[in-house]
């Protein structure tokens, strides 16, 4: 995946990996078995993003005159209200088409992405499920 749900985002604060090194780690990662960095941190965007993009109303909070970020991640345990699903089991983002810029800026192995999956305890080198199938079949 390129982006998650099937690719999705987030948060722009982070330096971005070696792009190899996130090319060699992405096909490790499934997005739709993780969302960590829905859950992790603070997924801010200016305020006119909501209508550029359709946001829902109740989805958003407002965080300075500026600044707008989804509902539920400003808080001491982030997790977005738009996402559905357990983490790092099987989840999806219930609004992808209109997901705010930081949702469309991580990428599967950067920077952002493998702090999140440690910060929600979520080892980049475990394998995807199907793999761990296939591996205790084995
Ligand atoms: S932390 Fe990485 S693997 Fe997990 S949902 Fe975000 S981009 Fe995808
Ligand atoms: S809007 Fe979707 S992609 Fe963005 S943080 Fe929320 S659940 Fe994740």
């Amino acid at each position: 995946m390129a982006c998650r749900w099937p690719l999705n985002s987030l948060k722009s604060t982070a330096a971005v990996a070696a792009p190899e090194l996130a090319s060699q780690l992405a096909p490790q990662l499934d997005c739709q078995h993780c969302g960590a960095c829905c859950s992790a941190f603070r997924v801010s965007f200016y305020w006119a993003e909501a209508d550029v993009f359709g946001l829902p109303e109740e989805m958003i909070e407002r965080v300075t005159p500026l600044y707008s970020c989804m509902a539920g991640t400003n808080a001491s345990a982030p997790r977005c209200v738009a996402l559905t699903g357990t983490l790092g089991e099987g989840v999806s983002c219930s609004i992808y088409a209109q997901r705010p810029s930081p949702c469309r800026e991580v990428q599967t192995g950067d920077a952002q992405c493998l702090r999140a999956r440690s910060l929600k305890g979520l080892d980049v080198l475990t394998p995807l499920p199907g793999l761990r199938d296939a591996a205790a079949r084995s």
